[in-house]
């Protein structure tokens, strides 16, 4: 399959259920423009996560169609939606390897600058270099003993590293301080080229947003 080249996603009648349950988004219309920020908001269990994990292709929706552009999901193959999303969630998975080829896998042939400054808009670069072999400290030395929002914000670094088109964030800083919520939300904002949608439980999140999108038992309200 040829490079399809990103544009608005738009989800049109989107009904989806995990199981045989009732379903957990319903009759959903939602677009989202390229290169804007889209800030998504509403109570815990209101499908949030879900209708990311429909962005991301984790599961397609029992009705309705998720299109970019004119193309519909499910007709652009595994390349094209890697190349596309960045997906940054609570869990983050990490290798037996250094922080800096755990960065990496984002862009396998990154520079050392361009890693560099990706660890910088996520507010990750002071703590590397304060660790005893800087970027090239095994993760597994560091083990459990990594903090939650550490391990965010290395999955933010690869977020900033890639050069996926739109970055899909799950409460990306809710396990962060002010201070560094506040360098991660001015780097989210200052990607002008990029589609970011983010969902967040905070107040303060939603100051960089372009557009509030509210869900409420898996619909907008
Ligand atoms: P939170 O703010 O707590 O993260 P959310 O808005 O992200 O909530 P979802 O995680 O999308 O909500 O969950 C929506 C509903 O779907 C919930 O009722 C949840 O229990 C259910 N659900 C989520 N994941 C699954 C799954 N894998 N299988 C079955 N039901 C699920
Ligand atoms: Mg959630």
């Amino acid at each position: 399959q040829p490079h399809i080249s990103f544009d608005d996603i738009h989800v049109d009648d989107v009904t989806f259920a995990y199981q045989q349950d009732d379903p957990i988004l319903q009759n959903l219309h939602l677009h989202f423009d390229k290169g804007k920020v889209t800030g998504i908001i509403g109570k815990s269990g209101s499908g949030k996560s879900t209708l990311l994990k429909l962005l991301m292709r984790f599961y397609d929706p029992l009705r309705g169609v998720i299109q970019i552009g004119q193309t519909p999901l499910t007709n652009i193959n595994t390349s094209n939606m890697r190349h596309m999303f960045a997906y940054v969630t609570q869990d983050t998975v990490l290798f037996h390897d250094s922080i800096e080829n755990n960065i990496k896998i984002a862009k396998l042939d990154a520079t050392s600058d361009e890693i560099q400054a990706a660890c910088q808009k996520a507010s990750l670069h002071d703590w590397i270099m304060s660790l005893p072999e800087g970027y090239q400290t095994p993760v597994s030395e560091l083990g459990s003993s990594l903090s939650g929002g550490e391990r965010q914000r290395i999955s933010l670094a690869r977020a900033f590293l890639s050069q996926a088109e739109c970055i899909l964030l799950d409460e990306p800083t809710s396990n962060l301080d002010v201070l560094n919520e506040g360098i991660i939300l001015k780097a989210l904002q200052n990607e002008k080229e990029r589609t970011i949608i983010l969902v967040s439980h905070r107040e303060s999140t939603m100051k960089i947003v372009n557009q509030t999108i509210k869900m409420d038992q898996g619909r907008v309200s």
